[in-house]
């Protein structure tokens, strides 16, 4: 099955060419001028969509209200489409979820490039398996039922504990967890281990994410308290 994705884009001669380039990549494009019928077609029956290309001039909203409508119901990845000047400057400033962006005008080779880097960076249509969550400055996707976890985009080896704490603070992101809590949620015999332990797994799970991001730290500490991961989006799909 060609992966859908959404051309939310009001000018007919851009949507023309991304269409027929992303067809041409194997891709099944679907095009829609209105940010309204764009959502409509997000939320509606079909396959899960795989991406949104998204203008950022729309004649009935602008893109930046709309990729945030997004965000609060789908993971999918938004590439948007930008004019030059300002409007990319807020594409960058604002913490508006977008995964990319590409400037007009473009050329449909740049866009099929940046929709497959995207794609291929492991956000592919999350299925009710995988958790996404976006604490500011990074991005965690965890498939539960592959065992996988990845950080802003990079693949993590976890050890199984590493892997079930982060699950556990995943599971309430910006909830504070007290160190037996984390320990009830992940170790299979609890009761034979110590404070320090869970310490020491968060320690080694830390520098993991800190190879791959090194400022993001996302999990932080509270004193005498335990841990929790840092403010951010959710996106476990409905
Ligand atoms: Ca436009």
């Amino acid at each position: 099955m060609s992966p859908r994705i959404l051309i939310i884009e009001d000018e007919p001669a851009i949507a023309d060419t991304l269409r027929y380039a992303l067809r041409t990549e194997g891709f099944a494009p679907e095009w829609h001028a209105t940010g309204r019928a764009g959502l409509a077609a997000l939320g509606g029956p079909g396959e899960p969509v795989a991406l949104v290309l998204l203008d950022v001039g729309l004649p009935d909203t602008n893109g930046f209200d709309l990729c945030r409508t997004i965000r609060a119901r789908s993971p999918v990845p938004v590439l948007f489409l930008t004019a030059r000047g300002g409007e990319i400057d807020r594409v960058l400033g604002l913490e508006l979820g977008g995964d990319d962006y590409v400037t007009k005008p473009f050329s449909p080779r740049e866009v099929t490039a940046r929709v497959k880097a995207i794609l291929r960076r492991g956000t592919q249509p999350a299925t009710c398996n995988v958790i996404r969550y976006k604490p500011e400055g990074s991005d965690f996707a965890m498939d539960e039922e592959r065992h996988e976890a990845h950080f802003c985009g990079q693949p993590l080896e976890l050890t199984r504990y590493e892997y079930r704490l982060l699950l556990a603070l995943l599971a309430r992101p910006g909830r504070v967890f007290s160190r037996d809590e984390l320990m009830t949620a992940a170790w299979d015999d609890p009761g034979s281990s110590l404070d320090r332990t869970v310490d020491a797994h968060i320690k080694t799970l830390r520098a993991k994410l800190r190879a791959v991001a090194p400022d993001a730290n996302p999990i932080q500490t509270h004193r005498g308290i335990g841990y929790a991961l840092k403010p951010g989006r959710s996106g476990r799909p409905a």
